[in-house]
This record gives structure tokens, C-alpha cells and sequence, in this order.
């Protein structure tokens, strides 16, 4: 030693929960035993950005601000956006802590309370293209133009499986259907990116919680009147694989169960989402969705403690936060919510911030901003509006030649809002140029260019019998939740019905592109109409209709619905014995070849590998003509059969088994067009060790057979404790 160093420098500590290098478990620990019960309080709240300043973020210690549908800064771009959210965002690096908030906004078609994003069609035309890769392509995106203003975390996807079209959400939903909502629930990988925290990583909700799709009637917000076993096997599957996806949270459904508010329903959000499915996320309430609990209007202490004691660990309270927070913490001091679920509640918002990187990268990730609504995410949008066409009637005049006279007309043909639907812009969305985009007309015109004309009027006025054909582009006009639900008529308005007839009237052929957020009841116009197309709400690319209209792409999208044959079938759904218009899958091409009905071989070879209380199944792939596109995995249990998981790859994890007791499993194939194989033999898989529970369980006998199931007993290496 010299003896002349100087003192050294009082470096600036690194608290164990700063330290990226240690594991985000230990960080997460450390950090909740610095935290008051306040800090703890203001993690679990979420307030709207118009009700709350930076410095209530800081007085508060506001965990999340959200933006609801519609709700922006102004200047409402990127960079108005960004400058928002680091003010807030600085709000809370300046409590002591300095923990990070989370800011999430309904980005639930591209970021589409952004001007000048790239809208995506809503997720029912998403269904129809049957693409889940698309689907994750759309994640990235929409994650790309999130993380470019700031925003961390979308409430989406809907996986809702909407089961009677009279709902005002069913455009939200993939379709009726869990096994296709369940396939599109890729998405979540598209916003999340393979691990939290990646490149322009965004955090997903898995919304809502659940059977919000099955309610009496389709009422938004109503009750689904059904059995466990139906909300198992219809609503929940999409659920199960978004956990499986890693989905960082879920929302809570507005709608109850057999009358009882999903909000306070502990058995749903903590006995089976959380303990049984294995979440380790966390759960938020809807918008103010607590306040439902009493049915009265304003939260009570006894409304904040069902809620949160039911599982819920962040509660949307755009308004009424600061009454949220004084609730809660009676509710503790008085000891109607243990510390114990809130530092559960904490301990799933902080995991989730801190694998996002956030206590890292706290501040807006600008060299994202050129992406909002870049060419390239048009380009992708543009292909998924041409992918989410379904062609239901060709009379011949589809495809549109582009040296033909076309006489454009609806009220939808050249409206950018009224092709985009709700959450665009505002929350119910709206009519007129609301934001940039190519409209369906504009997409036409750009089709047909200087080698035909084409000629547009709202109404229909003006046609002759000069045109070769005509396109009447009408539907529905923008909605959003209950404000859509149709408990009446659901057939085409009288301005629509006025403006085909004109065009028909004419003697000219008549293509009617629907433009609406689900089937409409229109049968009885149907004969009268030469083509049919069902364009959803496709968004800002109109290009991509146009696209699919002239052939510049083959129609190739599916209904993802059932689509009535009258308002009275609602709800209407496949294998329900109603005889719809056009059943669910139906989609028709332009070259129409027969579609595959030839279904894959079974899948053989099947065989457990079991390891403590979990085994691996795996099995030979089967075959078939089209390819496989995912295997079922089905757990069978006495007369009950009930779907455990889906794999594209030929083997699954089985997880939560108990020792010294038996499950049953068997695997069934279905190819692209749907086609399901035979199922496999089944399996007996067998937990090593002694059964803990007093119940002798009886084993099943397994299948005896040409393709004789396989056991393969593992060493289970903490059994030995149980003798
Ligand atoms: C909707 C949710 C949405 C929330 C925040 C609610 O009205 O039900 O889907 O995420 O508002 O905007």
C-alpha cells in the first residue's frame, strides 16, 4: 500500500432488488421486505392517466396507470405518448423505492388508441384466417408500436369464445369455438416475445375471465347459466393455453357465474386459475368491475375485500383509486385481508415488472416509434385482412376484373373508421377519417388503376345499366362492449337494404362485401345478391379486401362462427343440430376444389415418463394428407373426458400428479381442415409413493389391445418420504 489512496467515494448502494444479476425471485423478496403497507396498497392500484398526476403517482406510490379506450395524451402521437409516459414513469422512480409503474392500454388490434397506427382486423377476421403464425406475426407488431410510446402492457387478446353473436363483443372474440381461440392465443407469444423482457417485449392479459362469451342472450356484462363441466370445456381451454404461453395476466370478466360476480369469485381466480392451472402471473380487475360486486354504485370495504381475497391483485380503479386505497388498508388494518394475499397480490406485479426489465429500462423505448404504423406493419396488416376474407356466394362475379366498368357504393366503402369498428381512436370507435389508412374503395381504385373505371356513390344513386358490375360495401357501423349487443333484429339497417336494392335495381350484378363485427341476418337478401363476402372489420388495409376481391389473392379464410339462418336461431353454434345459413368452417375459393374430409391416422406408440409428480407423454406422429395441425390430449376419468392440453409436437407435460394414484390419458390428431384422427390407446400414468389423501382412489384398468399402452416408472426421488 502507498498510503496515498484517498477515502473512498460513497458509491451510490445497489439494493439486492437493483441487481440484475441476481434471480428475479431473490430481487423480488428483497424488495417486499422494504415495503410499507401504503407501498404494498399503491402496487395493487391502477389509475386512468386523466384522473392522476405524476405527483399522485408519487405520493401514492401508484403501481399502474392505464389508458382506457379512447384515452390519450395531446398531442395523441409517439411521441405525446412517450412524453407521457416518462413523466409518469418518473413519477414513480421518485418514491423512495423507486420502484417502476406499469402502464397498459387496450392495444387489442394493433395500438389502436394511437393516430396513425396500424389498426389489424379485430380478432374475429383473425379466426377466420385459422393462422396462428399470422396471429403471433400480429403480436409482434402491435408489441413493436406499444413499446415505441412507452406503453408496457396490452389488455389483450380477448380469448372470449363468443357463443351467441347478439353480444357486442363477439368481434373481439376468435369465434365460437375454444379450439380456435385456443390456437390464436399465439398472440400472446407475439406480444410477450419468447421471454418477458426481450426486444420490444410487451405484457399480455388473458381477458376476460372467464365464459364472458357465454352469457344468457349475449348480454355484455351478463350471466353465463351453466355448468362447470360447460365452462370447463367451452371457456376455459383458451385460458390454459395462454398460461401455458406465459401470458403475464388476465383480466376479470364483467359477467357472472350462475349470478354470482366474477370479481369476487375466489373459486375461479384462486382455486382453479391460480392454484389449479398454475397462473403465476397476475390477475386485474376490469374497469371499475369490484364496484359490481353489491350492484350498488362506489366501492365498500366489503366490495375491495371479497375482490381481493377472491385472488384479484391489481384493481382497475380509474376514478375511484384514492377511495380504493383507503378501503384496502382498513380492510388490512382490520383484518378482513391478510398480509399474507398482499404480499402474494405484490409479489406476482413485482415478478412480472421486474422480468420485464423495467427497474432497468424504466424510461419510453423511442428507437421503436418509427414503427408506428410503418409500411411494413401495413404490408402484415394488409395480408391478414386479405387471409381474414371469407367468400360465402360466387355467382360469377367474383373475381372483379380490373378492365370492367364497377360501380362502388354502402356506407362502408370508403370510411376508414367504419372498416376499423370499435377501439379505434376512441373507445366506441367511429365513423370518417379518424385515422390514416387505405379504405376499400381507395383499395379498388388503386386495383383497378387506368386499365377499367370505377365509380362510387354513399347511396347506390347514379348507377346504370352501363356497369359491368357493382359492390355495395355495407354491414354495421362502429361499437364497442354492450353498446353492440343486438337483442333484436340483426339484419342490415334501412340505409344498407336501400342502397343494395338501388344497385340491383339497375339489372347490374351486385357484390355485397359485408363489412361487420359478426354475422348478419340476411338470408332473405341472400338469393337476391349475386356474391357474398364477409370482409369483418378489417381495420386500416382496406388494400386487402380489394386484394382478395380482384384475385390478387385467393380467398382462403374460414368462418369462425356459425352463421344464422334467422336472429331467432341465436345462439347458434356447430354441432348444435340448428340448420345455420352457412355452417362454421364454411369458405369458399375461387377455384372451389372438394375440401379434405380425409381425417390423420391415430396416434400410436403412446407412453408416459414419470418423474416426481410429473410425466411426460409422448407418442408417434400421425399422418395425413394436409399435415397434422395439433394433437389433443385428452384425460379420461371414469365416464368423464375432458381435454388436458393441445401440442403441435407429438408430447406434452403432465403435471400435479399425486403420488401413489393413477390418470388416464389418450391423444386424438386433427389436421388443417379440421378432421380429427381416432384416439390413441390410452395411457395409465402412475405417480410413484403413497397416496396422501384417506380416499382410496380406484385405478383404472388400463385398455388391453394390439397397440398396448407403455408405463415407464421413473425414480421418483422424494417419494420415500411418504412410508
Ligand atoms: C373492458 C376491458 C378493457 C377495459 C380498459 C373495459 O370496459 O371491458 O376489456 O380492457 O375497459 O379499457
Amino acid at each position: 500500500a502507498t498510503g496515498l489512496t484517498t477515502a473512498p467515494v460513497a458509491a451510490a448502494q445497489t439494493l439486492p432488488y437493483q441487481d440484475p444479476s441476481l434471480p428475479v425471485a431473490q430481487r423480488v423478496v428483497d424488495l417486499l421486505s422494504r415495503m410499507s403497507l401504503d407501498e404494498k396498497i399503491g402496487q395493487m392500484t391502477q389509475a386512468e392517466r386523466a384522473e392522476v398526476s405524476p405527483a399522485d403517482v408519487t405520493t401514492y406510490r401508484l403501481g399502474s396507470i392505464l389508458s382506457g379506450g379512447g384515452s390519450a395524451p395531446s398531442p395523441n402521437t409517439p411521441a405525446g405518448w412517450a412524453d407521457m409516459y416518462d413523466a409518469f414513469q418518473r413519477g414513480a422512480l421518485a418514491t423512495p423505492l423507486g420502484i417502476p409503474m406499469l402502464y397498459g392500454s387496450d392495444a387489442v388490434h394493433g395500438h389502436n388508441n394511437v393516430v396513425g397506427a396500424t389498426i389489424f382486423p379485430h380478432n374475429i377476421g383473425l379466426g377466420a384466417t385459422r393462422d396462428p403464425g399470422l396471429a403471433e406475426r400480429i403480436g409482434r407488431a402491435t408489441a413493436e408500436e406499444v413499446t415505441g410510446t412507452g406503453v408496457d402492457w396490452t389488455f389483450s387478446p380477448c380469448l372470449c369464445v363468443a357463443r351467441n353473436d347478439r353480444w357486442g363483443r363477439t368481434y373481439e372474440s376468435f369465434g365460437e369455438k375454444p379450439e380456435l381461440a385456443t390456437q390464436m392465443s399465439s398472440i400472446v407469444t407475439g406480444y410477450q416475445g419468447t421471454t418477458l423482457g426481450g426486444p420490444a417485449s410487451v405484457l399480455a392479459t388473458a381477458k376476460h375471465y372467464v365464459g364472458d362469451g357465454g352469457t344468457t342472450n349475449g348480454t355484455d356484462q351478463g350471466n353465463a347459466q351453466i355448468s362447470e363441466a360447460e365452462l370447463r370445456a367451452i371457456h376455459l381451454p383458451p385460458f390454459v393455453e395462454a398460461i401455458r404461453r406465459g401470458v403475464g395476466s388476465v383480466m376479470i370478466s364483467y359477467s357472472s357465474w350462475n349470478g354470482q360476480k366474477l370479481h369476487g369469485n375466489r373459486y375461479l381466480i384462486t382455486d382453479l386459475l391460480k392454484n389449479e392451472l398454475g397462473f403465476t402471473g397476475f390477475v386485474v380487475s376490469d374497469w371499475n368491475g369490484i364496484d359490481q360486486i353489491d350492484g350498488a354504485p362506489g366501492f365498500t370495504g366489503a366490495e375491495v375485500a371479497q375482490a381481493v381475497n377472491a385472488g384479484i391483485d391489481m384493481v382497475m380503479a380509474p376514478d375511484g383509486w384514492r377511495s380504493f386505497i383507503t378501503l384496502l388498508r382498513g380492510e388490512v388494518q382490520a383484518g378482513r385481508v391478510p398480509m399474507s394475499r398482499i404480499d402474494d397480490a405484490n409479489r406476482r406485479i413485482l415478478t412480472k415488472k421486474v422480468e420485464l426489465g423495467l427497474f432497468e429500462r424504466p424510461l419510453a423505448d423511442r428507437s421503436y416509434a418509427s414503427t408506428v404504423g410503418s409500411a411494413a406493419h401495413r404490408e402484415l396488416a394488409r395480408e391478414a385482412v386479405a387471409k381474414s376474407q371469407v367468400l360465402l356466394k360466387n355467382g360469377g362475379a367474383l373475381p372483379l376484373r380490373t378492365n370492367s366498368r364497377i360501380f362502388v357504393a354502402g356506407r362502408n366503402a370508403d370510411n376508414i373508421g367504419n372498416q376499423s369498428g370499435g377501439w379505434t381512436v376512441s373507445w366506441q370507435g367511429g365513423s370518417g377519417n379518424t385515422t390514416p389508412g387505405t379504405t376499400i374503395l381507395q383499395g379498388i381504385r388503386n386495383t383497378v388503376g387506368s386499365a377499367g373505371t370505377v365509380t362510387y356513390s354513399l347511396n347506390g344513386s347514379g348507377i346504370d345499366s352501363s356497369y359491368d358490375v357493382a359492390v355495395a360495401v355495407v354491414g354495421e357501423t362502429p361499437y364497442a362492449e354492450g353498446q353492440g349487443d343486438r337483442p333484436a333484429g340483426m339484419g342490415l339497417d334501412t340505409t344498407d337494404l336501400n342502397t343494395v336494392n338501388t344497385l340491383r335495381a339497375a339489372g347490374v350484378p351486385v357484390v355485397v362485401v359485408l363489412v361487420s363485427g359478426r354475422p348478419l341476418d340476411v338470408a332473405a337478401q341472400v338469393p337476391n345478391w349475386n356474391s357474398l363476402v364477409a370482409a369483418w372489420l378489417p381495420g386500416t388495409e382496406g388494400q386487402g379486401v380489394a386484394d382478395v376481391l380482384f384475385a390478387v389473392r385467393q380467398p382462403t379464410g374460414k368462418l369462425p362462427v356459425t352463421w344464422m339462418q334467422s336472429a331467432g336461431q341465436q345462439p347458434i353454434n356447430d354441432g348444435d343440430g340448428k340448420a345455420p345459413l352457412f355452417p362454421y368452417g364454411y369458405g369458399l375459393s375461387y377455384g372451389n376444389p372438394a375440401p379434405d374430409t380425409t381425417p390423420p391416422t391415430a396416434p400410436t406408440n403412446l407412453r408416459a415418463t414419470v418423474s416426481g409428480t410429473s410425466a411426460t407423454l409422448t407418442w408417434s406422429p400421425s399422418t395425413d394428407d394436409v399435415g397434422v395441425r395439433e394433437y389433443v390430449v385428452h384425460e379420461l376419468a371414469g365416464a368423464s373426458d375432458t381435454v388436458y392440453g393441445r401440442t403441435a409436437t407429438p408430447s406434452i407435460t403432465i403435471s400435479g400428479l399425486v403420488p401413489g394414484t393413477s390418470r388416464q390419458f389418450s391423444v386424438v390428431a386433427t389436421d388443417a381442415a379440421g378432421n380429427t384422427s381416432p384416439a390413441s390407446p390410452p395411457v395409465v400414468v402412475q405417480a410413484a409413493g403413497v397416496d396422501p389423501t384417506p380416499t382410496p382412489t380406484p385405478t383404472p384398468t388400463p385398455t388391453s389391445g394390439a397397440a398396448a399402452c407403455q408405463v415407464t416408472y421413473a425414480t421418483n426421488d422424494w417419494g420415500g418420504g411418504f412410508s
